[in-house]
């Protein structure tokens, strides 16, 4: 999964989850390395995304790629489906 920016994968890592129903955060690591964790701390999901070393791009990796807590939030965005639907093809 690649993204243009650190910002974008944030973005897109927010909405898949807004649209999975999960909260989670960012802790942040560096100017180049991001990371996405599961707001439930028994919950094992995570993503991690870095700069590439020959491209401007940044590589996303989900070690982890299931949530193993329960779904906590309602989603009520018409395009949920679509965004869930735009993401998996990228993991
Ligand atoms: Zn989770």
């Amino acid at each position: 999964m690649e993204f243009e920016t650190l910002a974008q994968f944030r973005k897109d890592v927010r909405k898949f989850n807004i649209n999975l129903g999960r909260n989670l955060f960012f802790p942040r690591i560096d100017s180049e390395r991001c990371k996405a964790i599961c707001d439930d701390e028994k919950c094992t999901w995570q993503i991690y995304c870095a700069k590439r070393s020959f491209s401007a791009s940044y590589q996303g990796n989900t070690s982890v790629n299931e949530h193993t807590c329960e779904r906590k939030m309602h989603c009520k965005t018409a395009d949920g489906k679509w965004v869930v639907d735009e993401l998996e093809k990228k993991l």
